[in-house]
């Protein structure tokens, strides 16, 4: 049986980026060959596509999925979805997430302030943090093509 990779369904080619797009990437599905990959996409779950983006903001220590468009706060069902995805497969060896994602980045996503000045460019995703929380390996997509 081969060990369970969790990626970003968007890197897979599913047309679930918040424009309707993918990121499909054959490169990095080529190098996941050992694996049983295992697609999410948090926010085509929750919000359904297309959709406004969202964005990473840090206020009161708190970090926050804030809409774009409403400013209304997206943590709570990305964070269920996180959590129910990671119970249902409990055997998951690898996380790759979409660089840059509020969502799905790992050690690339934006993080802001609330009067949105950026803070740093390598904060988790909300769904990457749970992986991490939960002792998995976690890479982004472009960080795992450059070290594998
Ligand atoms: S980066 Fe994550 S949330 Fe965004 S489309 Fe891809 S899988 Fe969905």
């Amino acid at each position: 049986m081969k060990p369970k990779c969790a990626i970003s369904a968007c890197l897979l080619g599913n047309r679930c980026r918040y424009d309707g797009t993918s990121n499909y990437d054959p490169k990095l599905i080529g190098k996941l060959k050992e694996y049983e990959l295992i697609p999410f996409c948090p926010e085509d779950f929750c919000f359904g596509t297309p959709r406004p983006t969202m964005d990473l903001v840090k206020n009161n220590n708190e970090i926050k999925a804030i809409s774009n468009l409403t400013g209304a706060n997206l943590t709570p069902p990305i964070k269920e979805y996180a959590n129910a995805f990671f119970d249902t497969h409990k055997d998951i060896k690898l996380f790759i997430g979409k660089d840059r994602s509020p969502s799905c980045g790992v050690r690339s996503a934006k993080l802001y302030n609330k009067d949105k000045e950026l803070i740093n460019s390598n904060s988790s995703g909300l769904m990457a943090k749970e992986a991490i929380k939960r002792g998995i390996k976690a890479f982004d997509a472009e960080e795992f093509l450059e070290k594998f």
